[in-house]
């Protein structure tokens, strides 16, 4: 991985991607910075500086071309590839987690998933077979997991991220209210909606009535 690019710039990279798949869709074929980072209500020298940390796009005057640029911004993000991912935990939002279609389209398809209840143990869910808990290591070297997403309470979290770290999982993306440290071995991503919305309600306090 490369150390110099900020966290956020690549997180922005997402977005330009979801920006230039409009711009495409409307048949665009070429778009500035300007118009790209109007588009998305960014500056447009906080978007030329984003791109320019993975190298030289598009020609000066002229913008960047739509279906090329795509195409790198997936190749940058590992989009170019498919993902195996599994769910650990198989409830309400695991099961949101693995219907939801935008995962597949950006090529991380959710195999299988882990639970500990004996009722959707060895059921399967819209093409879905949930595994027990007991049977992670066994199933994710057979299915060649490659993500994990963690979505059991939190007293079972950081157990399962430690029976991950011993698997061949790379990378989880935890939903647990636990902040799991990302080691040499694997990588984390924690996300919190809840964060997100206490961001919201603290600017909602600013807001005349
Ligand atoms: P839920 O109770 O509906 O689902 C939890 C599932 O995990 C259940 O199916 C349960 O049987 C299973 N489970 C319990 N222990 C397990 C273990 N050791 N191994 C495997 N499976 C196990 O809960 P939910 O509403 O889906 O929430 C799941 C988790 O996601 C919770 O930790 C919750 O706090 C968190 N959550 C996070 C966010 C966020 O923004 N990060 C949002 C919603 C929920």
């Amino acid at each position: 991985m490369n150390k110099k690019v900020p966290h956020d710039a690549i997180l922005r990279l997402s977005f330009y991607l979801r920006a230039l798949k409009n711009f495409e869709e409307e048949n665009i074929k070429v778009v500035s910075s300007k118009q790209l980072a109007d588009f998305l209500k960014i500056n447009h020298h906080q978007l030329r500086k984003d791109l320019s940390y993975f190298g030289h796009f598009g020609k000066k005057g002229v913008g960047y071309p739509c279906s090329a640029l795509i195409d790198k911004i997936k190749t940058i993000l590992g989009l170019d590839k498919t993902w195996s991912a599994a769910v650990i935990g198989f409830g309400n939002l695991g099961r949101a987690l693995s219907f939801y279609k935008g995962f597949r389209e950006q090529g991380v398809y959710i195999k299988v998933a882990f639970d500990v209840d004996e009722k959707k143990i060895n059921k399967e869910y819209n093409g879905i077979k949930v595994y027990s808990i007991e049977q992670l290591e066994k199933i994710i070297k057979k299915e060649d997991i490659q993500i994990a997403i963690i979505t059991v309470p939190k007293y079972a979290a950081e157990e399962i991220a430690n029976r991950l770290s011993k698997c061949k999982i790379k990378a989880i993306l935890n939903f647990a209210p636990i902040n799991l440290v990302t080691s040499s071995q694997i990588l984390i991503q924690n996300v919190d909606f809840g964060c997100q919305l206490a961001y919201l309600t603290y600017h909602l306090k600013f807001l005349k009535p």
